[in-house]
């Protein structure tokens, strides 16, 4: 049985309702959590205004800094744990756990470097007058979660909270609660003070939106579907709060006759198989330059078919999805390509010994989608490629972009040139050129334009988004 973390303490829910967690790999629930309500969220918020106002507000950056350095050290110390917490919860395979577990690391080894170099400016003014900017805490921010990536996520987004000087109330996705909650019990050993660090379980119609509508909270950062982010933003604009809304993308994966296609391929496919294509930054269409289509297209069919599936201890090239609800969301787009007469090129295979009560998805390349077809114009949010040709310059930019999304695009050439008219042109939040998702990303500044939401996060910017600017002008004679 997990419990809710306010200020330090594990409690149920006032209720004492709970809701099962369920192995995506089997289908089997094994745990529970608490299925909380506005009450508990008031209480997190009430723990973390007065950690805010007290022992928080008396730390130093230099100090907060090194609390979130502390942190690090001990998720490191304790990744094989967390990333097994994950791997369960979550049905990641073993690779991709450890890999979201590190980045939970490097998340507040970057943030804790970062906290005591937030500086403001000094602005010329008349004679006499001394002005001054200081980046002052939100105070609480909420943190509203998803269960595609819980770990980095929760790094990036409370990391980056924390080291603004805000303290935070979390409330993760109701399918994938269980490492955050073992991170804070961490932060906790470390020394964060009571309240720093809230979480709250549950429902996201019942305790999401109480978070949502809290009067005590100062900012919202939410990560989910843009359904789910126009509610948030709603509800906050109701009182004025600020709001950072990381809303998916469908992003495309652009290739030009004269790209490296060797090494292109392993990206173009790691793209949209990792996490089973449940990543807002998924790579879930390929445009494809018209003198390559056909052999690329032969290339990637190939890779696809070698593609396995199948439960995420075996740590294969995709595990289960999330949820039977998600696999069914597949399910219907896949049969809508097939009702439009959508070509299918190729497909992986899940592997024998999968639990038939797990959920999967073997991975699907489509071609010939047509632009305005719900494939090519909606996120799948599983491991489904979306190819189509262009003929030029023009109509691969026209295509980019003609999606409501404007998350990430890749760029595949070695026209100089053309990396960089193809980067100012196509509308996205990043733009990878020869490569895909450098790094893992923890320093880029990271969101979308359009309905992919605003704000960034990651990256120093974030920090600027964590705090508000306050001027001050000292008339001295
Ligand atoms: P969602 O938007 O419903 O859930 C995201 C978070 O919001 C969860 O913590 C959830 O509990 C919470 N939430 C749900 N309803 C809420 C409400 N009324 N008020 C406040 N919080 C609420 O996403 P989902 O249903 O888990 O997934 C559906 C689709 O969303 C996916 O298929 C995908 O397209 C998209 N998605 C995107 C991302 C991303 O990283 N951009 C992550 C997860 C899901």
């Amino acid at each position: 049985m997990q419990f809710n973390h306010i200020a330090n303490a594990a409690v149920p829910a006032a209720s004492g309702r709970t809701l099962p967690v369920i192995d995506p790999s089997t289908g089997e629930p094994y745990d529970d959590i608490p299925r909380s309500g506005p009450e508990d969220i008031d209480a997190a918020v009430r723990a973390a205004r007065a950690c805010f106002e007290g022992p928080w507000s008396r730390l130093s950056p230099a100090e907060r800094g090194r609390l979130l350095l502390r942190l690090s050290l001990k998720i490191a110390e304790h990744a094989e744990e967390l990333a097994a917490i994950e791997q369960r919860d979550c049905g990641k395979p073993t690779k991709q756990a450890r890999s979201d577990a590190a980045a939970l690391a490097r998340h507040f080894e970057v943030y804790g470097g970062a906290a005591d170099t937030l500086c403001g400016e000094t602005v010329p003014s008349t004679n006499g007058t001394s002005v001054l900017t200081w980046r002052e805490p939100h105070g609480v921010t909420g943190h509203i979660i998803p269960w595609n990536y819980p770990m980095q996520i929760f790094g990036r987004s409370v990391g980056g909270a924390l080291a603004a000087g805000n303290c935070c109330v979390v409330k993760p996705a109701e399918d994938a609660c269980l490492s955050l909650l073992r991170v804070a019990e961490l932060a906790a050993e470390v020394g964060f003070p009571p309240g720093a660090i809230n979480i709250v379980t549950g429902y996201g119609h019942e305790v999401g939106d109480a978070l949502a509508r809290h009067p005590g909270i100062d900012h919202i950062s939410f990560t989910g579907s843009p359904r789910v982010g126009t509610l948030i933003q709603q509800a906050a604009a109701e009182r004025h709060c600020p709001v950072t809304l990381e809303l998916g993308g469908k992003s495309p994966q652009i290739l030009f006759a004269d790209a490296d296609l060797d090494d292109a391929l392993p990206y173009l496919i790691n793209a949209i198989v990792q996490n089973a294509g449940q990543t807002c930054s998924a790579g879930s269409r390929v445009l494809i330059d018209s003198l390559i289509y056909e052999p690329l297209l032969e290339r990637l069919g190939a890779a696809f078919e070698r593609l396995r599936v199948g439960p995420a201890a075996m740590d294969l090239d995709c595990g289960p999805l999330i949820r039977q609800s998600q696999l069914q969301r597949v399910w219907d787009f896949l049969s809508d390509a097939q009702a439009a007469g959508i070509p299918m090129v190729a497909q992986g295979r899940v592997v024998e010994s999968a639990p038939e009560g797990g959920y999967y998805q073997a991975p699907t390349l489509l071609r010939d989608v047509p632009v305005m077809h719900r494939l090519a114009q909606e996120e799948v949010f599983g491991p489904v490629l979306a190819a189509m040709p262009f003929h030029d310059e023009d109509e691969a930019v026209a295509l980019a972009n003609a999606t409501p999304f404007g998350l990430v695009a890749g760029v595949w050439t070695r026209d100089g040139a053309r990396q960089l008219r193809m980067a100012r042109r196509v509308r996205a939040g990043q733009v990878f050129v020869n490569n895909y998702g450098a790094g893992g990303g923890v320093e880029l500044p990271f969101g979308g334009v359009k309905s992919s939401g605003h704000g960034r996060e990651k990256g120093f910017e974030a920090l600027y988004g964590f705090t508000t600017l306050k001027t001050v002008a000292i008339h001295h004679g």
